[in-house]
């Protein structure tokens, strides 16, 4: 069984990494395609309290690589598959 400790990360939990151009917001440096949200269509809030960020940071509690991290390669996800 895998520690928690782990596979755990605080991405979720440092901020928003960038806005593009168009207003679409991502959280992980290594996830340039995973927008959570728009600036122009929603506040700084509500994209840091989106669903799809609000899950990601429940898989991390849990333990659990989240399955939009899983075909990353960041240490993080690189480790978690080395120790399973
Ligand atoms: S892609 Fe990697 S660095 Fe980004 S949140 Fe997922 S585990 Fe963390």
């Amino acid at each position: 069984m895998t520690d928690v400790g782990d596979i755990f990360c605080e991405e979720p939990w440092n901020g928003l990494y960038s806005v593009g151009v168009n207003g679409d917001v991502v959280f992980c440096p290594c996830y340039a395609k995973l927008k959570i949200g728009n600036i122009r269509e929603a506040s700084t809030s509500e994209i840091w309290n989106a669903p799809i960020l609000v899950d990601i940071r429940k898989s991390f509690v849990a333990g659990r690589i989240p399955p939009s991290c899983k075909d990353q390669l960041c240490p993080v996800v690189i480790k978690s598959k080395s120790n399973s």
